[in-house]
């Protein structure tokens, strides 16, 4: 079975290595092509999206935006083979996806959306959450691939719903990281030993992968990114759009990493929502 993939950032690079690993034909591509250099040994490298489009069975893509979804799956529609099953794993748009899906059909190709959960950690270590959309007999094809790199992997329906399902994810992790971050600020003020804290923390009812990770590393003033900020505020922002209620806690968090993007937090990770108290930006 011949791949292609498209995106080898901070979770598409690990990927690359799981399908490599098990003994798959895979050909990456990346706008910046250092970024998929890096990647030589596992395996081949395109310098266009017309050559790791071409003559492959299953297309991956795990970029940025829904922009970059939009502007990369057209040019994946001009020169996949018929029948080419593509699989976008980025977080994007509930309705692009429906939109890609329909027209990918009018093209004789599949399209699903398999955006993923769990982390550059789960990317790594090949334990991501991956959630489906799309028609059920390409999921079924794509399975053994997908199992490369998960270990949670559920079939959700329509095209759409694994996007859906994502932004419900990022609604979970708004509220516990916010929990995470306002509990250790007023900890910090209040001259507790934070490290004595976290344990208390993890032992007890307010552990959480939160807590575990970005508590840690919020101690440890480490705001290297494993999931940038700025795409933190793009999944609430879809979240937000894409849903038919008000969403309290969503928007709250959302404004904060707003006001983090104004004054140059973007490409830190996630944990750097607690800036926003340490920065003085509280609005
Ligand atoms: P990243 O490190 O920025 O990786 C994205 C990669 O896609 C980059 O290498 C980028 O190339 C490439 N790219 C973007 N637009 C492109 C285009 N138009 N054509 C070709 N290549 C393009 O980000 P990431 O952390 O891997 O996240 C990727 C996606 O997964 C995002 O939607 C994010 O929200 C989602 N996600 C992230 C995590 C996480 O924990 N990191 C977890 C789950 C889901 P350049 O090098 O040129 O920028």
């Amino acid at each position: 079975m011949k791949i292609g993939f498209i995106g080898t950032g901070i979770m598409g690079s690990p990927m690359v290595k799981h399908l490599s690993e098990k003994g798959y034909d895979v050909t990456v591509y990346n706008r910046t092509q250092e970024k998929a250099e890096q990647l030589s040994m596992y395996a081949k490298v395109a310098k266009s999206i017309e050559e790791v489009s071409s003559n492959k069975d299953v297309i991956f893509m795990i970029v940025g935006y829904p922009k970059d979804v939009e502007q990369v799956s057209l040019e994946v529609f001009k020169y996949a083979n018929k029948n080419t099953i593509i699989v976008d794993m980025t977080t994007s748009s509930p309705g692009l996806a429906n939109h890609l899906y329909e027209m990918a059909l009018t093209k004789e190709l599949s399209m699903l959306d398999a955006p993923v959960t769990g982390g550059e950690v789960g990317a790594i270590n090949g334990t991501l959450s991956t959630m489906v959309g799309g028609d059920e007999t390409s999921f079924l094809k794509v399975k053994p691939l997908l199992e490369s790199f998960s270990s949670t992997l559920l079939y959700m329906g329509k095209a759409g719903n694994g996007q859906r399902t994502k932004l419900s994810n990022q609604i979970a992790i708004a509220g516990a990281l916010a929990g995470v971050v306002e509990s250790l600020y007023y900890a910090q003020t209040l001259n507790l030993d934070l490290n004595l804290a976290h344990q208390i923390f993890m032992g007890g009812s307010a552990s959480s992968n939160q807590m575990k990770t970005n508590g840690l590393k919020i101690i440890n003033k480490d705001y290297e990114p494993g999931f940038y900020i700025k795409h933190f505020l793009k999944d609430l922002n879809l979240a937000i759009e894409s849903s038919i209620k008000h969403l309290e806690v969503t928007t709250t968090v959302r404004n904060m990493l707003e006001k983090l993007v104004e004054n140059n937090h973007e490409n830190k990770g996630t944990q750097a929502l607690i800036l926003y108290y340490l920065d003085n930006l509280v609005i």
